[in-house]
């Protein structure tokens, strides 16, 4: 089943640190040079398989691809394509990537980007696993921290909002262990706060982190604060939401208490966790980074298809049949034909599908 030759992205950790550098490098270079790329991918076709509402990473993508001489096919509304049917995440994909040399894919199940690569007959790349990860988005964001701070290493990084279902905070916060010095402020309710895997993963860099409730109290510490917005399509019920939403603005007040080069992040799209009036101060810098996607994704396609990129196997744990992850949201729990496959830390299982953590009986 598994072809695991191809450069998928799935999760950044699939990719050396040197091709992350190399990723925003060559991106920053297309930044200045476009004429240089034109016609890069002619002849090449993209196609981008959209589960679930996208407006930036869509987009940018697709005018990467474009800016690239490529073409594109694809879906955003899975109702007119088979998946209407009932047709399966890897059906649609085996085909789909017989048609694309390569895919880029968003679905709101957690893991089922890793499962529709698994069939795939060309490079697959996550644009969103459910609440899971984000690593393209993480790509835009170190491309920011590097064009706009200088530095991916010595920060102070507070990331406020919904921490449990952002999945771009679990990719970047995995990312930034991976540089020396930096450190995390975690802002957030208690309901909201960031899954316990990733502060494992904290832990083992060997990185500090710091969880707190307030932001007023947070942000004169911070070099970079990253907003996020409460995930009301990930929550169980209406009143579980509204009982988290409004809870943290960023306003003109707030940015006065922080230092003078804190930069504002937000993968955005907004809803009121930033008020309107911050967009006008020079740290507020989450319209330029989403600009800063598009050359990072035109950096990632040429990457992929000249196959400049080393990868890691898909799956490399053991397989366990009768062993079934405990996450409701996870692709395992929905695709049959899928190998039940986890990573055994002392006989705690963590599935390779979503991360999920179960104690072995
Ligand atoms: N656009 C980001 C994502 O797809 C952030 C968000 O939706 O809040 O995860």
């Amino acid at each position: 089943m598994t072809k695991n030759n191809f450069p998928h992205l799935i999760d950044l950790d699939n990719y050396p640190v040197s091709s992350w550098d190399s990723i925003t490098n060559l991106a920053i270079d297309i930044k200045r040079n476009p004429h240089i790329y034109v016609g890069a991918c002619n002849g090449k076709i993209m196609g981008t398989l959209f589960y679930e509402p996208s407006t930036r990473t869509q987009m940018s993508f697709q005018s990467a691809m474009l800016r690239l001489g490529g073409g594109i096919i694809g879906f955003d509304n899975p109702a007119n394509s088979s998946v209407a049917k009932g047709e399966s995440i890897m059906d649609t994909t085996k085909i789909a990537s017989s048609y694309s040399d390569i895919l880029v894919m968003r679905h709101p199940l957690e893991g089922s980007v890793k499962a529709a690569a698994l069939t795939a007959d060309c490079p697959v790349i996550n644009a969103g696993d459910g609440g899971h990860l984000h690593p393209t988005q993480t790509l835009t964001d170190l491309l920011t921290l590097k064009a706009e701070k200088g530095t991916l290493s010595g920060l102070t990084v507070g990331f406020c909002g919904d921490l449990k279902n952002g999945r771009t905070v679990h990719s970047l916060l995995k990312a930034l262990c991976c540089y020396e010095n930096n450190k995390f402020v975690l802002i957030s309710t208690d309901e909201l706060k960031v899954p316990t895997y990733i502060k494992n993963r904290i832990s083992a860099s060997g990185k500090e982190y710091t969880e707190v409730r307030s932001l007023e109290e947070a942000i004169p510490s911070l070099d970079v604060l990253y907003m996020t917005r409460i995930q009301r399509e990930r929550f169980g019920s209406e009143e579980e939401y509204n009982s988290q939403k409004h809870i943290f603005c960023l306003d003109k007040k707030k940015m006065n208490a922080a230092r003078k080069d804190m930069i504002v992040l937000h993968p955005l799209p907004r809803v009121d966790e930033i008020a309107v009036e911050v967009d006008d101060d020079p740290r507020a810098l989450y319209f330029k980074q989403a600009n800063y996607g598009m050359y990072v994704r035109m950096s990632l396609v040429l990457s992929v298809l000249n196959e400049n990129i080393k990868t890691k196997p898909l799956l490399t744990g053991a397989v366990m049949p009768k062993v079934c992850c405990h996450n409701p949201k996870c692709i395992t729990n929905f695709e049959q034909s899928l190998p039940h496959s986890f990573h055994n830390h002392g006989g705690v299982l963590e599935c390779e599908y979503c991360d999920e953590r179960l104690l072995l009986e």
